[in-house]
């Protein structure tokens, strides 16, 4: 039987729409502040180029810690597994921004996916250039993936980040005091600022996705863009720590990798079918959309969806 998805997608809005406007907006980056908690859109893009929408799903918004995902991608591929004399892949267990466990672990840290590791990671890519080409390498790199020139960095959100930014200049000092930082911290930050300040749309950032449902290829273009072993390791990678001290619960309730972002948008992935980006600036406890998790839970349910069927 096949499974009617627009109508899967549809019922997971209905579903999750009374919960709009729970949890809390990000407010320790105080351009994100002031966006209104009642947004909530999703976006299923499916490898045939066939496109669902629900809600806002047109509306751009910071896609924050999502865009450790294609920094990551973009880091393998210039530097291999080199990466990973940087940064380890073990889930933290511990808040998105903490600092504890580099202390122990000799500012190695757990995984690409937390702050202190998706610096490391930027770092990594960044392997020697002036980072304002970088950020233009991620850039293109989305843009060409959700097939639209207009995906942009919003300037105010970047400014407003890194105004604020103590936490994370902390984690970089920190990580350059253990020898691992391999350019001056304020060109690292320079790029991770700007790039989690990229503002996107669910169906811009579905689309972009969509090369991680399919080993690596952009079913669009037909580029391989990563190894497939390595799309598959992203996607672990997602699986196991694309949400903080949270990742458990979303990997138990929804069963796909995805990555949340403070923000208020998640992209979730589902090997050899589709890609997924839900948003709703509400945030739960862990910095999870709570509005978007409900809103996956149920899309994965109807729709049979998971990496353990
Ligand atoms: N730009 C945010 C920060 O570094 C990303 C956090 C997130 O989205 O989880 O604090």
């Amino acid at each position: 039987m096949t499974v009617d998805l627009a109508r899967c997608l549809a019922e997971a809005y209905d579903i999750a729409l009374p919960h709009r406007g729970q949890g809390k907006v990000a407010d320790y980056i105080p351009a994100l502040a002031c966006v209104d908690p009642n947004h909530f859109g999703m976006a299923l893009a499916l490898p045939d180029g066939t496109m669902h929408v629900a809600g806002d799903a047109d509306t751009p918004f910071s896609i924050q810690s999502v865009s450790k995902v294609f920094t990551l991608a973009l880091a393998l591929r210039r530097v291999g597994s080199s990466l990973w004399d940087s940064v380890g892949r073990e889930p933290s267990g511990s808040a998105f921004n903490s600092i504890v466990q580099l202390e122990t672990e000799h500012g190695i840290p757990r995984n690409p996916l937390i702050n202190a590791g998706a610096i490391a990671t930027t770092d990594r890519l960044i392997d020697g250039r002036d980072g304002d080409a970088v950020i233009e390498e991620i850039l293109a790199f989305i843009r060409a993936r959700a097939g639209d020139e207009g995906v942009d960095i919003d300037l105010d959100v970047a400014f407003s980040e890194s105004e604020t930014g103590a936490r994370n200049r902390s984690l970089t000092h920190f990580m350059d005091a253990f020898g691992n930082l391999r350019h001056p911290v304020e060109t690292t930050l320079g790029v991770y600022f700007r790039q989690c300040a990229i503002a996107m749309s669910c169906t811009q950032l579905a689309k972009a996705g969509l090369f991680l449902t399919m080993d690596g290829r952009d079913p669009r273009t037909g580029e391989q863009l990563v190894e497939p072993h390595r799309a598959r390791r992203i996607n672990a990678i997602m699986m196991l720590c694309g949400h903080y001290d949270n990742s458990g619960e979303f990997a138990f309730r929804v069963g796909l990798p995805g990555k949340s972002g403070v923000g208020g948008g998640i992209l979730c992935i589902a090997p050899g079918q589709g890609s997924i980006a839900v948003w709703s600036p509400g945030l739960n406890e862990a910095g999870t959309s709570l509005v978007g998790a409900i809103a996956l839970e149920h899309f994965a349910y109807a729709a049979g969806w998971s990496v353990f069927d």
